[in-house]
């Protein structure tokens, strides 16, 4: 394996992964057995080795960044580029979700099982208190508690204070430097151990989920699937080749490591070392706009819970036989984006806040239990989507901002 290149191994062990998942489903390996604990357990190192760097990588990374703008205007500059990014690619995926759930009518017929359980709703949080909630009251508490959002904030006050101070603020620049540079050796380290983890990881949601479970839902995961993959294609690759000025075949390449670290880890979260170092060193986009947009848009921008959120919704409509209005979609439509922009970057989040959605127009909460037993599948793709949004993102913002570095491959 290790001659391979990294691209390769991740591949090879991405699709023996499939191949051993199904002979547990088979064989009925699953908790309780020896062999399941053991892949359960070299996937829980894994993912705690990643999500171990989250934290440090962001402060580090965020602050170097920001501070090395040396001109907070050219802050701004970035800062409203990647929220217009943002705020319009989530609503474009909420609104290719909501045509092809119209086209295809994926809930019509759908018989409706008995047992159907209201999830715990108990998580949401209002649209205000979320803004109230970026302002950490204790940003130690807020390390300590990976609230990503009041991390961005802290950290970027940090670096404004430094651009400000200038000469005097020097050390602990470069001391935030190196402790960068460490982060990044790490997240270097913990990478060759990629296929092994991604491995794991697949073998064992495999095995919980099983396959019976899918028959049922196929429509309805049809319709999510196409729709995602319809959004990378028109939506990504064209802002890609446009405003981004890249081959999205290089672009793909470049972001192959995180796209594989988010399909198998289902959290954009976790996902951030790999991005913040994919986007870096495969396509040459500077740290100053991959430290602010990464992040950020790990938590806020999901294009593909937004729209698999608008899907959701209708399918549980159709499949209770309710019809929503025009009107009732484009609360649909609303709701799905600010839902997805409220989700964490976890995995299973985008199923909590869908609550909103729902309760927005009237339909019942437990229709989530019609779409629980496919959700883990689903968010597999769906974080996959908001990982490669967000590297879009990146891309396309530093272009315009002249922060790639030249050498990357570029197109007229
Ligand atoms: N798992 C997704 C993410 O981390 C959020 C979701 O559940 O949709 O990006």
């Amino acid at each position: 394996m290790k001659k391979l290149p990294m691209w390769l191994q991740m591949v090879i062990s991405m699709a023996l992964a499939v191949i051993v998942g199904l002979i547990f489903v088979a064989a009925n390996i699953d908790e309780g057995n020896w062999l399941y604990s053991f892949f359960a357990f070299i996937s829980n190192v894994f993912i705690r080795l990643i999500n171990m760097l989250v934290v440090p990588l962001v402060v580090t990374s965020l602050i170097v960044g920001v501070a090395g703008l040396k001109d907070p205007l050219k802050l701004g500059s970035i800062g409203w580029k990647t929220i217009v990014y943002f705020i319009s690619t989530t609503f474009c995926a909420a609104l290719i979700g909501l045509i092809l759930v119209n086209i295809f009518h994926p809930g019509n017929g759908f018989t409706i099982p008995s047992d159907i359980k209201a999830p715990d709703s108990n998580k949401l949080t209002s649209l205000s208190d979320t803004f109230l909630n970026m302002i950490p009251t204790n940003p130690i508490q807020a390390l300590t508690q990976t609230s990503i959002l009041q991390i961005i904030f802290f950290s970027i006050f940090i670096g404004i204070a430094m651009v400000f101070l200038g000469e005097k603020a020097k050390p602990a620049y470069n001391f935030f430097e190196a402790c960068f540079e460490i982060m990044m050796k790490i997240t270097a380290w913990i990478m060759a151990l990629a296929p092994y983890g991604v491995f794991a990881l697949i073998v064992k949601t495999i095995a919980d989920n099983g396959t019976t479970v899918f028959a049922p839902l196929a429509k309805y995961m049809f319709v999510i699937l196409l729709g995602l993959f319809l959004h990378l294609c028109i939506v990504y690759f064209s802002l890609i080749k446009t405003l981004g000025k890249m081959n999205p075949i290089t672009f793909m390449r470049g972001v192959f490591p995180a796209w594989l670290i988010a399909f198998s880890t289902a959290s954009s979260n976790a996902t951030l070392p790999v991005s913040l170092r994919s986007v870096e060193n495969n396509l040459g986009v500077s740290n100053r706009v991959s430290s602010f947009v990464l992040p950020l848009g790990a938590t806020v921008n999901m294009d593909g819970t937004a729209l698999y959120e608008g899907v959701a919704a209708l399918f549980i409509a159709q499949a209770y036989g309710i019809h929503l209005s025009i009107g009732a979609q484009i609360i649909i439509l609303l709701t799905a984006s600010l839902a997805a922009i409220g989700a964490a970057g976890i995995p299973g989040a985008g199923l909590i806040t869908m609550v909103l959605v729902l309760n927005a127009v009237n339909l019942p909460v437990e229709g989530i239990g019609l779409i629980l037993a496919v959700d883990r599948l689903l968010d597999m793709f769906r974080t996959s989507i908001n990982v490669l949004g967000d590297c879009t993102g990146s891309v396309v913002v530093a272009r315009r901002e002249g922060e790639i570095e030249e050498g990357t491959e570029q197109i007229a």
